[in-house]
């Protein structure tokens, strides 16, 4: 039996193994403090029933692992046994080559590609290149709906700005199938908006599987005051934050919260120093269009702090701008935010990849009426 994590996204210390037994580990890398993303495989477990156990902290999420019997192509959660957040049982199928297990839906360069893949002649989506990351991968840069300069909005949509938070991306993907899809959404959207999507704002660290959160000597959301360290974020700045650039009026950065309790596990807005009057009225509109299974509730915003008042304040973000504070002070932006999706569970509602692309729709049908009625 073979345990690593030795592809694409993968982290793991595997320790040691007693009988059907297994101890291993997060790999922290370069993260300041700890956190907790896991991404492994075990080979030649066929028909055996093991037992995993995390040796650092709390690290299985509200709905246990997720296990892809395909190579990460689909996932399935495993479910959390007696509540128990550092360890898990599987009983191994008789057959297969290897089973997956990770701390959430993996979502990366092959999940991208795949969606991509399935729009291939659709002129109303393009494939464009942000950068090149530190490790000389091409950064994407999606675009899609109108782009003959005739658009009346501009939006500006990015994911992992910390790289282990993949469920935001099925997100992403729902308000990007809005774009192209036939029908009256997708029309509005095709005349109205020019949509720009950074799906990977740590693309290293999203393919080499690192946490990505609280990286030394700061993440890549906290990079966006002064000389940004990133050349994801040096390229965003340049494009669209400078000063004689045309820039987006709606700029949305999209996260995972943390991974269980009754805070975390919902859809919630993350408001900023300018903006709580427009999440409140961006939110009274998700919650009354939403038709997709995943439940939202405004209650569970989180407002912008005073010093001392929660993690959502200057001193929280150690006085540094991130991508949702950078813009909040534009003339003319109409809307700035951070949607924190939750990892697995959403107020008792399994968060998958189909459930959270039914929350990109939402999304998408929100964003007009905000616009449209603004
Ligand atoms: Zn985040």
């Amino acid at each position: 039996m073979t345990i690593d994590a030795d592809f694409p996204g993968g982290n793991i210390i595997f320790q040691s193994q007693e009988g059907d037994a297994v101890y291993l580990r997060q790999d922290p890398r370069d993260t300041e403090g700890w956190w907790f993303y896991w991404y492994f495989r075990v080979r030649g477990a066929e028909g055996r029933e093991l037992r995993f156990q995390f040796t650092d902290g709390n690290v299985v999420g509200a709905r246990g692992p997720a296990v892809s019997l395909d190579k990460g192509l689909t996932w399935e959660w495993l479910g959390l046994e007696d509540d128990t957040h550092d360890a898990f049982t599987y009983a191994f199928p008789p057959e297969g080559e290897e089973v997956r297990f990770c701390l959430g839906m993996a979502y990366l360069q092959q999940e991208l590609d795949k969606f991509l893949a399935a729009h291939e002649n659709d002129p109303a989506l393009r494939r464009d290149v942000l950068c090149k990351s530190r490790k000389g991968r091409e950064v994407e840069l999606l675009r899609l709906g109108r782009m003959d300069g005739g658009e009346e909005y501009r939006w500006l949509l990015v994911a992992r700005h910390h790289a282990c938070e993949m469920m935001a991306n099925y997100v992403l993907e729902g308000i990007m199938e809005s774009a192209l899809a036939q029908d009256e959404l997708g029309a509005w959207l095709r005349e109205k908006v020019y949509c720009l999507v950074v799906p990977f704002m740590d693309k290293d660290g999203v393919e080499e599987g690192d946490q990505g959160k609280n990286r030394r000597p700061w993440d890549h959301n906290r990079d966006y005051g002064g000389r940004s360290l990133y050349p994801e974020v040096r390229a965003v700045k340049r494009r669209f934050m400078a000063r004689g650039v045309q820039r987006p009026d709606v700029l949305l950065d999209f996260h995972c919260p943390w991974i269980y309790g009754p805070q975390d596990e919902a859809i919630f807005w993350v408001a900023n120093d300018t903006n709580q009057e427009k999440i409140d009225r961006l939110s009274a509109i998700l919650q009354r269009v939403r038709t997709g299974p995943l439940p939202f509730d405004p209650n569970d915003n989180v407002p912008f702090g005073e010093k001392g008042n929660g993690w959502n304040c200057w001193e929280g973000y150690g006085g540094k701008e991130t991508f949702a504070l950078a813009p909040s002070h534009w003339r003319n932006v109409k809307l700035v935010g951070s949607l924190e999706v939750a990892y697995a569970n959403a107020h008792g509602v399994p968060v998958t990849a189909e459930s959270a692309r039914a929350l990109g729709r939402d999304l998408a049908l929100t964003l007009r009426e905000f616009l449209e009625s603004g």
